[in-house]
């Protein structure tokens, strides 16, 4: 199954031309232009991993009970192709393999092995590199995984389809890497201890969008979610964790406790900022603290990190009653040298010391 030979080429009747291509990846936006191509390959508690095949992107023809429509069994991975000058680069592509087998065991669906999972990842890469941008942009790849099984009864589904698309992509806000401002969710929380807030599911998501909205409407670019016990703890953004950069020299980051994403940017980012000289601690801040350290100048910098988003700088906090800035409202100083050396590395314009870019 994992050797070279084992994903099945179909032959694509009318890929997208290049002209129309060019026209397509002039801006792309985000997640909104998609690739010629498509992996898939199926799971059965007889057979497993099963007819791995690329293909022309085509939508899929799933029974009205799939067990995916009823009771949400899906989990899914983001993660970006880059052109440097060393060839198609991956980030860290491993540790997106990992995430999405901890997501299908707290979902009860199978694991994708991890060289099934790369395997399947680079030869989409590779049959639509012509996809990926130059300069800022990337290639956006979407693995997922969801019940097909058609039964309505509620356990896990004996049937499951893998699938990775891709999507050229620009930046992720509509401001470039403009700092962002954040809204205070004061009704809604995204995760409780037991639940599935450390899996990447579907799920997750759906339940946050009225929270995300709520946002918006408030002029603000990302919500930001508390815990669910003392509503009290910042916990993470709607799509990115969250860092702080105080005065001392510390940065501190909420710890995983179950209840956030573990990202692969948050953990990339914690090591470079080690590396920087900056303190990094794991532990909990509530909101309360973060006004008041806004408020006293302790907090110098404020940011996000996500594969989507990069690392982008938090210039104000909405709530309810009121806001708050944080430093001088734009992107800090620690947050743009991290960005730097974050970027630096993923497009190979710095050293890989941890050995984390992989070349497709
Ligand atoms: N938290 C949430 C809720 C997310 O959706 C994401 C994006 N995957 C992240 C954090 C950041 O994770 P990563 O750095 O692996 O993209």
């Amino acid at each position: 199954m994992t050797d070279k030979a084992s994903i099945k080429h179909i032959k694509h009747p009318s890929p997208t031309s290049p002209e129309q291509r060019a026209a397509l990846m002039q801006n792309p936006g985000f997640g909104k232009v998609f690739s010629d191509h498509m992996v898939t390959m199926k799971w059965t508690a007889e057979k497993g991993w099963h007819d791995a095949e690329i293909k022309a992107r085509a939508p899929f023809s799933i029974d009205p009970a799939a067990a995916v429509l009823h009771y949400a069994q899906e989990i899914f991975e983001g993660m970006k192709a880059y052109r440097t000058k060393d060839g198609i680069a991956l980030f860290r592509p491993e540790e997106n393999a990992r995430r999405l087998a901890m997501s299908a065991e707290r979902m009860a669906m199978p694991a994708v092995p991890e060289d099934l999972f790369i395997e399947a990842v680079e030869t989409l890469v590779r049959t639509d590199a012509d996809w990926i941008p130059d300069g800022d942009g990337s290639l956006y790849l979407r693995p997922f995984m969801f019940a097909s099984e058609a039964f309505l009864g509620v356990r896990p589904a004996s049937e499951y389809i893998f699938c990775v698309i891709a999507s050229p992509v620009g930046a992720y806000f509509k401001g470039g890497y403009k700092a962002v401002t954040v809204w205070v969710s004061d009704d809604y929380t995204r995760a409780a201890p037991g639940g599935t807030g450390a899996a990447k599911c579907g799920g997750n998501y759906a339940a946050s969008l009225i929270a995300q909205a709520e946002a918006t409407k408030n002029g603000c670019d990302q919500v930001v979610f508390l815990d669910a016990a003392e509503h009290r703890w910042v916990e993470e953004l709607g799509g990115m964790n969250v860092c702080f950069v105080m005065d001392d020299g510390t940065l501190i980051t909420p710890p995983l406790g179950g209840t956030i994403l573990p990202g692969i940017t948050r953990n990339s980012i914690l090591k470079l900022a080690q590396e920087a000289g900056l303190k990094v601690e794991e532990k909990p801040y509530s909101i309360e603290q973060w006004r008041k350290d806004a408020e006293s100048g302790k907090l110098r910098e404020a940011f996000a990190c996500g594969t989507a988003a990069v690392v982008a700088g938090i210039g104000a906090v909405r709530f309810r009653d009121g806001s708050f800035s944080i430093g001088n409202s734009g992107d800090g100083e620690v947050t743009a040298r991290l960005r730097a050396d974050l970027v630096g590395i993923q497009r190979g314009n710095a050293a890989d010391k941890h050995g984390w870019v992989r070349l497709v």
